[in-house]
C-alpha cells in the first residue's frame, strides 16, 4: 500500500513516513492509493471479534509489511487495554431504529483517543525502529491537545508543541492538557481562534529550516493514521447492527471532517452505508456547502460544541481528492482558489456525488439545550453538546423505519459541565479522571497570533 498526497506533488510513501510526516510536503494531505476491499468472507468473519481484534483486521492492510502483524496486535491491544468500559464502544439501544455509539471511554473522554491511543504507539515503534526523534506540533480545538497530550506523555523520541485558542476551550478541556506533568510537552494559549491555529501548523510545517532543523510532525486529524484508527468503530457498530432489510445511516458530530471521513472510508471499502449525515453547530460551512454547492467559510462562531467551532474543514480535501479521481492538479488549483477568496465551487459532477452519501444538518445553541434537555427527559441520559448536534439531526427523520441510524457519541458530558447545568439545571456527575485536573497547577504559555513568536518559542524550547 502507498500513500499519495492530495495536492499530486509530493513522493508517495510508506505508512511509517505518512504516520511521522504528518502533512505532505506539498501542502496537501495523504491518502491510500486504493481502498482495500473487504471480500464477503472476510466481512463475515469480522463478526463476534472483539475490538482491538477487529482493529487488527480493518488496519492492517493499510500497514502492510511496515509494521508485523503480531507487533500491530500487540499495540491494539495495548492501546485499548485502559479505557473504561469492556465493549471498548459500546452501542446502546435508543430505539427501534436509532442507536449511540459511545466513544466516550477512553482516558479523556472524547472520541480523539480512540485514534490517538493508537497512534502514540505507533509512533513510538516507528521511531525506535528508524532510530528518531521528532517534534510534533498540533492544533487544537479542545479535545485533540489532551488526548495528544495523554498519548505523547512520556515518550523519550516525542516533543509534543500543542497549541490551542486562548479563551476558547472549556475550563476541562484546558486542564486536560495543561496539567500533565511531562518534560516532554509544551501548551501554548494563541490569541486567536482555532482555525488561526490551525494555519500556525501550517505555516510552521511550510518552513522548510524548521522541518529539516526537528523533523516536523502532526497528530491533527491530517494524520492519516488517526482516520485509519476511526475507520474500525464505523465497521464495529455496521456490522453489529447489520440487517439485510434495513438501510445503515452514520450522524456525525462534525468539525474538521476527519471522524466523518473515516465513515467514508469505511464505505469505499464495502461497509454498506446509505447515509452520512455532517451534524454540526452553527458554523456550518458543509452544510451550507450540501445545500448549494457553494463552499464558504465564514468567521468562526463560538458555541456551546466547541470542538467544532471551525470553518475550514481540512480533511475535505480528501474527499474531493477521492470524487476528482485522484486529481492532484485539479485539487491543488481548487484549494489555492479558495485559499485566497474563502469561496469555492468545485465541480457539479463532485457536488452531486458527494450529495449522493452525504446529508447536512445544523444545529444553533438553542437547539443543542433543548436536545440535551429533552433526550434528558425521554431517555434518561445526559449527551454532551458535540452529541447534542447528531441526536437533533436524528430526530428530524425521526420514523424513519427503513433505516438503521448510529449517532456517534463524542464526549462524555461531564467535559462540557456548563452547557449541561445551562440545559437541564444540574452539572453532570465529575468522572474520577476529571476530578485530579481540578487539584493541579496548569502550566501554559500565551502567545500572540504571529508566525515569529510562535516558532522562536519553539527554537527556544526544543532540545532536539
Ligand atoms: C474533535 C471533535 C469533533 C469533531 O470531529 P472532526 O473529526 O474534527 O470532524 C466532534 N465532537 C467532539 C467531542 C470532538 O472532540
Amino acid at each position: 500500500m502507498q500513500y499519495i498526497s492530495t495536492r499530486g506533488l509530493a513522493p508517495p510513501l510508506q505508512f511509517d513516513d505518512v504516520l511521522l510526516e504528518g502533512l505532505a510536503s506539498d501542502g496537501g494531505l495523504y491518502v491510500p492509493d486504493k481502498w482495500p476491499q473487504l471480500s464477503e468472507s472476510e466481512f463475515a468473519k469480522l463478526k463476534n471479534l472483539s475490538y482491538p481484534d477487529m482493529a487488527l483486521e480493518i488496519m492492517y492492510p493499510y500497514i502492510g509489511d511496515v509494521i508485523p502483524r503480531e507487533i500491530l496486535k500487540d499495540i491494539l491491544f495495548e492501546a485499548y487495554a485502559n479505557f473504561s468500559n469492556s465493549q471498548i464502544a459500546p452501542i446502546k439501544r435508543i430505539d427501534d431504529s436509532t442507536w449511540l455509539l459511545e466513544l466516550f471511554h477512553g482516558p479523556t473522554l472524547a472520541f480523539k483517543d480512540y485514534a490517538l491511543q493508537v497512534v502514540g504507539k505507533l509512533f513510538n515503534y516507528v521511531l525506535e525502529k528508524k532510530k528518531k526523534t521528532v517534534t510534533i506540533i498540533g492544533a487544537t480545538s479542545g479535545d485533540t491537545g489532551s488526548a495528544a497530550i495523554e498519548a505523547c506523555k512520556n515518550k523519550d523520541a516525542i516533543n509534543l508543541f500543542m497549541m490551542h485558542p486562548k479563551g476558547r476551550v472549556s475550563e476541562v478541556q484546558r486542564r486536560q492538557m495543561t496539567t500533565v506533568e511531562s518534560s516532554n510537552i509544551y501548551n501554548i494559549a494563541i490569541e486567536g481562534t482555532f482555525d488561526d491555529c490551525q494555519d500556525m501548523v501550517k505555516l510552521l510545517f511550510s518552513d522548510q529550516e524548521m522541518r529539516e532543523k526537528y523533523n516536523l510532525s502532526a497528530v491533527n486529524s491530517i494524520n492519516w493514521a488517526r482516520i485509519l484508527s476511526q475507520i474500525v468503530y464505523y465497521f464495529w457498530a455496521g456490522i453489529s447492527l447489520h440487517s439485510s432489510n434495513k438501510k445503515l445511516k452514520f450522524i456525525v458530530p462534525t468539525g474538521n471532517f476527519g471522524n466523518i471521513f473515516a465513515g467514508y472510508a469505511a464505505h469505499k471499502m464495502g461497509l454498506p452505508i446509505h447515509k452520512l449525515l455532517v451534524a454540526s453547530n452553527e458554523n456550518n460551512i458543509l452544510t451550507r456547502y450540501l445545500n448549494t454547492g457553494n463552499m464558504t467559510a465564514l468567521d468562526v462562531k463560538s458555541t456551546l460544541a466547541p470542538s467544532m467551532d471551525i470553518q475550514i474543514s481540512s480533511n475535505f480535501e480528501r474527499l474531493i481528492f477521492d470524487v476528482y479521481n485522484q486529481n492532484g492538479t485539479n485539487v491543488r488549483e481548487a484549494m489555492n482558489a479558495f485559499r485566497k477568496t474563502n469561496s469555492i465551487r468545485f465541480s457539479e459532477e463532485s457536488w452531486e456525488i458527494i450529495c449522493n452519501l452525504f446529508d447536512g444538518f445544523s444545529a444553533s445553541d438553542q437547539l443543542i439545550r433543548e436536545t440535551i434537555l429533552r433526550f434528558y427527559e425521554t431517555k434518561g441520559e445526559l449527551i454532551d453538546p458535540h452529541t447534542a448536534t447528531g441526536i437533533a439531526a436524528s430526530l428530524v427523520n425521526e420514523n424513519n423505519t427503513d433505516t438503521n441510524t448510529v449517532c456517534l457519541a463524542t464526549a462524555h458530558p461531564a467535559k462540557f459541565p456548563n452547557a449541561i447545568k445551562d440545559s437541564v439545571g444540574f452539572s453532570p456527575e465529575v468522572p474520577k479522571q476529571l476530578k485530579r485536573i481540578f487539584q493541579k497547577e496548569e502550566k501554559f504559555t500565551v502567545l500572540p497570533n504571529d508566525f515569529g513568536e510562535v516558532k522562536n518559542f519553539i527554537y527556544k524550547n526544543n532540545n532536539r
